[in-house]
């Protein structure tokens, strides 16, 4: 039954592309053969004009030559919509509306002719058995024309100048718009121009919960609003979806961004009142042009960049190209375009910072901090990747990696009897929503037989916001393994001591603003000897990070603060540099 409907669909479809091929031959091409060799000898054709009928295929070819005459030379054709209907077994009939432009002296006229086909197709062969066309909304034998599902599609798109128009707006499509602008641009040397760029937010929403038409709508009234705003807009087009793009002129800046400031709080009450569910917004980014005899795609994709910079500024409304931001999206995209190769080519590094204990002077641990080192020898440091990384989901791999790196050292040394310490990992908040994190976790550690001990978890306390439960839910499965948690950064977050008590946590680590404060600040001094004295009052560790000073060393000894990490005792170093300090401190 189901491969019954896609063959009938196929069929449609095909039929549809013959028509619609026909009728580009005829009225672009000019050409009367293609048609004529595949009409049926009693083929009816009811014309445009009342005098063009014809009951044969003789009188056929003398009205397609008449209704040639009718349209002139140079017509462009676009279809607004086609849909075929299966008549009987063998007939169907497409019907449709087609938009033809006929080039005047100075201007071009648009014409819609209304069409039907009646077509008799058998295998892969068919014939046309009827032709019904005109002007008018409905066509001469009484059916009016669907246009059901809108299947609206351009035919050789460029060739005759054709496709200028969306038809959904009425705004110039987006290539004819770059002709135009290079145009404008070189014909005005002496006015200030700049390339805009719309966004709806929310357009999505409108068109799950008000329909699909409706969200059409939006997108005329603000293709209307576009043009008849004080914005004095020169050439503007729809690029695709809900993009907008306008070519303006301006006298001031500062002028030019309060018109579009208002265009988009108009926009924005208007849509409140239609669409209070979805409260579509309106985004402008900017982009002034400096060259005019600029590359106008390299101006549309400045415009885009400051639009979508405002995903970033949830105030404004407007934004203007900043070749800083250029340059860090640039940067975005290279690292994104590079990490998985990077992975592959083990250009990741674990680099170990040593954490020791304040009265022996030991080495009791390490934090895992990552590096990427490049072929040529550079180095980036996290901040430059982490954040990227945790917005595309690839630090969930990072993570893993830098675990399985970890795993491995130690299971290297535990065989070979060298000294081992906790080594901490950093996690990010995207592993904490991943429900196979536990078990994936718990997997690696099996994979190199690590006894859980050795496997220390930091997680800053910036991730936590108000739902706890869910957080304490995942990491009281990891501590079921035997894991210690550990709070970084401690004390920049807002509900610190609420943590304590909410969470599975082991370890504090006290951040190192504290510590850099304790020289100026006595409530700094007051505060890390106090969170000192509680979290071992809870029974849990302290590490102070950050020391950098031998006096922020004295001073944290003085108050009994367990480990200390930092730049006075060693900076984070290669996994083997690590591992021959270890080596040393045992005496191998
Ligand atoms: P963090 O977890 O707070 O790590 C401590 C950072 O402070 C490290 O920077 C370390 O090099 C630096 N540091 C240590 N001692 C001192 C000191 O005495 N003075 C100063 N000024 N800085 C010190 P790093 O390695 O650049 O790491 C930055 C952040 O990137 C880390 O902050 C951590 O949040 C994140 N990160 C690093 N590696 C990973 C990773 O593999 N996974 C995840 N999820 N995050 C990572
Ligand atoms: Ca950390
Ligand atoms: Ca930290």
């Amino acid at each position: 039954m189901q491969q019954k409907t896609s063959v009938d669909e196929m069929t449609k479809e095909r039929l549809k592309e013959i028509v619609v091929h026909h009728f580009y031959s005829f009225y672009v091409q000019r050409n009367m053969t293609d048609m004529l060799d595949h009409v049926d000898p009693d083929v009816r054709w009811i014309g445009s004009k009342e005098h063009f009928i014809a009951r044969n295929k003789e009188g056929f070819r003398s009205v397609l030559k008449k209704e040639l005459e009718y349209v002139p030379v140079g017509c462009a054709m676009k279809v607004v919509s086609a849909e075929t209907v299966q008549v009987d077994e063998q007939s169907y009939s497409v019907n449709g509306i087609l938009e033809l432009r006929i080039p005047q002296e100075k201007e071009v006229q648009y014409a819609f002719l209304c069409f039907t086909m009646v077509i008799v197709s058998e295998e892969e062969q068919y014939s046309i058995v009827s032709i019904h066309t005109s002007y008018h909304g409905v066509n001469p034998i009484g059916n009016t024309v669907s246009d059901k599902g809108k299947s609206v599609y351009f035919m050789a798109e460029d060739i005759y100048n054709q496709n200028q128009h969306d038809t959904l707006t009425g705004l110039y499509t987006i290539d004819y718009f770059k002709k135009e602008v290079k145009k404008v641009l070189e014909e005005n040397d002496s006015q200030h121009f700049a390339l805009i760029c719309t966004n709806v937010s929310h357009f999505e929403r409108v068109n799950n919960m008000y329909g699909l038409k409706r969200a059409d709508q939006i997108l005329s009234d603000l293709a209307n609003m576009i043009t008849s705003c004080s914005l004095q807009v020169k050439v503007s087009c729809r690029s695709v979806a809900d993009h907008f793009l306008a070519l303006v002129s301006y006298d001031s800046e500062s002028e030019l961004k309060e018109t579009l400031a208002r265009l988009c709080d108009d926009f924005g009450h208007k849509m409140k009142i239609r669409y209070p569910d979805a409260r579509p917004r309106l985004g402008i980014g900017v982009y002034r042009i400096v060259d005019k005899t600029g590359e106008v795609e390299r101006m549309v994709e400045c415009a885009n960049i400051a639009r979508k910079s405002l995903r970033f500024q949830k105030k404004e409304n407007v934004a203007m190209y900043d070749a800083d931001v250029f340059l860090r999206m640039e940067r975005v995209k290279e690292i994104e375009n590079s990490m998985r190769y990077a992975m592959g080519n083990r250009e990741f590094k674990v680099y170990l910072q040593p954490k020791y204990n304040l009265e022996s002077g030991e080495i009791v641990g390490a934090e895992a901090l990552s590096r990427w080192i490049h072929d040529d020898g550079t180095m980036e440091y996290p901040d430059e990747f982490i954040p990227i990384f945790e917005k595309n989901g690839f630090i969930v791999d990072l993570d893993f990696y830098m675990l399985e790196n970890v795993c491995e050292m130690l299971r290297r040394r535990l065989q070979a009897e060298k000294k081992c310490v906790p080594i901490s990992i950093n996690q990010s908040r995207v592993l904490l929503n991943d429900e196979d994190y536990p078990k994936r976790f718990a997997k690696t550690l099996q994979q190199f037989a690590i006894p859980a001990e050795y496997i220390e978890l930091e997680l800053t306390e910036r991730i936590f916001k108000e739902d706890l439960s869910e957080m304490a839910r995942i990491m009281g499965k990891l501590k079921e393994l035997g894991i210690q948690w550990s709070i970084d950064d401690f004390g920049t977050g807002y509900s610190s001591l609420n943590l304590l008590k909410e969470l599975p946590v082991d370890i504090i680590k006290l951040d190192k603003s504290f510590l850099d404060e304790t020289e100026t600040s006595e409530t700094s001094k007051i505060i890390i000897r106090k969170t000192v004295e509680l979290t071992q009052e809870l029974s849990k560790s302290v590490v102070c990070e950050g020391v950098e000073t031998e006096s922020q060393a004295d001073y944290l000894r003085g108050i009994q603060c367990d480990v200390a990490q930092g730049y006075l005792y060693a900076r984070p170093m290669p996994m083997c540099e690590f591992e021959k300090l270890l080596d040393e401190e045992m005496g191998t």
